[in-house]
């Protein structure tokens, strides 16, 4: 990605850029974000019989009543992106404009996200799926229940084994400690690559969009944790992850 495009989309995020007026524009780019963007687009249809699997997948989610959340829920929220992509976000639970819309992160917060993902390359219609725990809104927004998340996830689960992602995200809390099965804190949680599932797949987390439309002053924190992701992706080619904290 062009060092002048990425700059517009970390002012897009709301991360200052201080340049001393003696520096050029693209020597503070190159300082702040360096390197190309990790994901090739892969617009590509997956083969029949898998995409057959996802319709199924989904069309059980959005006929859900394991638990009470499908009583008040407008809708299902099953994911978004392609099939076949090597990025997975995971969040937490459809907000209003979700269960609304039937699509996970399209408010306020999901216009961040995308600000964020694309600074890194990444693009819900070409190169990187969306999904979250909860697939019903928990009214008012309310933290999802235990027994709603034990519940839903085996959704996630098949969702992720039909998609094999080479890399998950998780933003906020309730995504990292379910999926990790932790109690540990977000912030402790932060700079490490996790594993997931049967795969092993690695698993970076970061604070939710939500959050940091809150508090704004941890959107740099935010953009580590971008930066230290997309590090761990270009990697994977060439088999150096290791697992524990980013140096
Ligand atoms: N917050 C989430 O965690 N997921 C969404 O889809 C929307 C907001």
């Amino acid at each position: 990605m062009h060092p002048q495009r990425r700059m517009q989309y970390l002012e897009a995020i709301g991360i200052d850029l201080w340049v001393t007026r003696r520096d050029s524009g693209a020597r503070a780019a190159a300082q702040v974000a360096p390197g190309a963007p990790a994901a090739a687009p892969d617009p590509s249809p997956p083969p029949g019989e898998t995409a057959a699997r996802w319709e199924a997948l989904r069309s059980e989610v959005l006929q859900c009543t394991r638990c009470p959340l499908h009583i008040t829920r407008t809708q299902g929220v099953f994911g978004v992106g392609p099939s076949r992509a090597d990025w997975l976000v995971i969040g937490e639970a459809p907000g209003a404009e979700e269960d609304r819309r039937g699509e996970p992160f399209v408010g306020v917060a999901g216009q961040l996200l995308d600000a964020m993902l694309r600074a890194i390359g990444l693009d819900r219609r070409t190169n990187v799926y969306i999904a979250n725990v909860l697939k019903s809104r928990p009214p008012g927004n309310r933290d999802p229940r235990p027994e709603e998340v034990a519940a839903c996830l085996p959704y996630l689960v098949r969702q992720i084994a039909l998609l094999q992602p080479k890399i998950m995200l998780a933003v906020g809390r309730i995504a990292a400690q379910n999926l990790l099965a932790t109690t540990v804190p977000l912030g402790r949680l932060r700079g490490q690559v996790h594993r997931f599932g049967e795969l092993n797949t690695p698993l970076v987390v970061t604070y939710h969009p939500a959050y940091l439309l809150r508090t704004p002053a941890d959107k740099r924190k935010a953009w580590e944790d971008l930066k230290f992701a997309r590090s761990v992706y270009q990697q994977l080619g060439q088999g150096t992850v290791t697992d524990g904290n980013r140096s």
